[in-house]
């Protein structure tokens, strides 16, 4: 299968052949044709199997026909649930788009809107948003949606789970009623199904992971400790170990800091991103763990999320996260491309609980290993795996679910297209 098969154009293969991308991933091979047709789309897969592609590659090929953007308009709207996120679709947009005549930018809060306004002034074909940020600025009657043609919602899981379901909500009222709906997502929740209701309609609906499962790759393994000793214990690891590049997650700010003076001390080039860091300081120190001068990036799981960090060998959980399927994404980011990675977790006696639900979740106990000298005197309970089927919701074959829109107004069928499922990851190559 090649992307000019699937129907794009020369200016597109020109932009991709650049990047030295080879094959359409399955997600790009399935979603591509749909998107070019005008269907809408609800797509599921875990991180790194190349979403960002799936919906820019056919986006730009449609906007190279039809009318340019009028002032303060846009055709194309994307909201992503972290700047991070905004700023790498964007340059994605820029990679791909870069032998076509389009205008695109990217706004987000946290840095000043004037810019953004001026940005907007003369109109873009895409734009990239965080909610909050695209709200002020429509307020601010800098964006309009007259000419919006296609709504992408990336990351829709992690958009409900950091609340922003009341700016979607609000964001979509202002939009045309006819335009093209586009919705990814790392898994379909429950809570991702409600809200897709709401918003595609008679998608073409793709999932390239089984729900809940983790990727094979990763070796997983857990290293019960005293919560008091962690630090020491990571330090050890990373020594003796010789671990090179490890994205280390903490649950709250103040630990990621802690943690962070605590290796540096010991001279471990060691940096923090979460959200209490400025936009300029978490863009340069994701640019120095990338470059590779920074060895240990420590962050929250709402910081981390959708990074496109290429290739960790290693990812350490130093607190377990409360919500379980935060270490499926967490561990998402090893072992990606088809790589083998590492995902340890460092767990103390007080977090057995939060541990017996991720074990419920991935459906299996994470195997245990015990570090000489850092045995805890607090002993870690066995695991008890709950593995009894949740009572199902619904009989097992639904009645196709009527699309509601959001004054409850049945205005049609949802059908479910086409569902793959092959964990077949993408090949890629280094980036830095
Ligand atoms: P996701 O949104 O699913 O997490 P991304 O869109 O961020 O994934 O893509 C992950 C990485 O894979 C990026 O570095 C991107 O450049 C690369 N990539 C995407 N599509 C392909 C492809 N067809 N061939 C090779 N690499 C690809
Ligand atoms: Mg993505």
């Amino acid at each position: 299968m090649s992307f000019a098969s699937l129907g794009l154009s020369e200016p597109i293969l020109d932009a991709l052949a650049d990047q030295e991308y080879q094959s359409p991933s399955p997600i790009q091979s399935e979603a591509i044709p749909a998107v070019l047709a005008g269907r809408d789309l609800m797509a599921a897969a875990q991180t790194g199997t190349g979403k960002t592609a799936a919906f820019t590659l056919p986006i730009l090929e449609r906007l190279s026909s039809g009318e340019r953007a009028q002032a303060n308009q846009a055709r194309v709207l994307v909201l992503t649930p972290t700047r991070e996120l905004a700023a790498q679709v964007g340059e994605n947009i820029s990679t791909y788009g870069r032998y076509l005549v389009l205008r695109s930018t990217v706004v987000y809060g946290g840095v000043k809107i004037n810019p953004q306004m001026m940005a907007l002034r003369r109109g873009v074909d895409l734009l990239v948003a965080t909610p909050g940020r695209l709200l002020d600025l429509y307020n601010q009657n800098a964006v309009k949606f007259k000419q919006l043609e296609v709504l992408v919602l990336d990351e829709a899981d992690r958009m409900l789970d950091l609340g922003f379901i009341d700016d979607i909500r609000k964001i979509i009222s202002l939009l045309p009623k006819q335009r093209q709906n586009l919705m990814f997502s790392a898994t379909f929740s429950d809570e991702v199904r409600t809200l897709a209701k709401t918003i595609v309609n008679n998608p073409v609906e793709i999932s390239v992971t089984p729900r809940n499962t983790t990727a094979k790759t990763v070796k997983q393994w857990l290293c019960p400790v005293d919560k008091k000793r962690k630090p020491d214990l990571l330090t050890h690891l990373i020594k003796t170990e010789q671990w090179g590049q490890v994205l280390v997650f903490t649950k709250t700010k103040q630990g990621a800091d802690r943690l962070t003076r605590h290796l540096s001390n010991k001279g471990i080039k060691t940096a923090a991103i979460h959200g209490n860091k400025s936009q300029a300081v978490r863009t340069n120190t994701l640019a120095d763990f990338k470059a590779g001068t920074i060895q240990i990036l420590v962050a929250t799981d709402i910081a981390a999320r959708g990074l496109d960090i290429d290739q960790l060998p290693q990812v350490v959980n130093f607190d377990l996260p409360h919500v379980a399927q935060d270490y499926i994404h967490r561990i998402g980011r090893t072992g990606r491309a088809g790589l083998s990675g590492e995902a340890v977790s460092l767990v103390s006696a007080d977090e057995f609980d939060d541990l017996s639900k991720i074990e419920s979740l991935i459906k299996h106990e994470l195997k245990r290993e015990y570090v000489g000298g850092y045995e805890p005197v607090h002993e870690l309970p066995q695991s008890r795996l709950d593995l009894r089927p949740k009572k199902p919701k619904k009989p097992k074959k639904p009645k196709k679910p009527k699309i509601e829109h959001k004054d409850g107004q049945r205005v049609g069928k949802q059908k479910q297209e086409k569902v793959i499922t092959s964990k077949k990851p993408i090949k890629r190559r280094r980036r830095t």
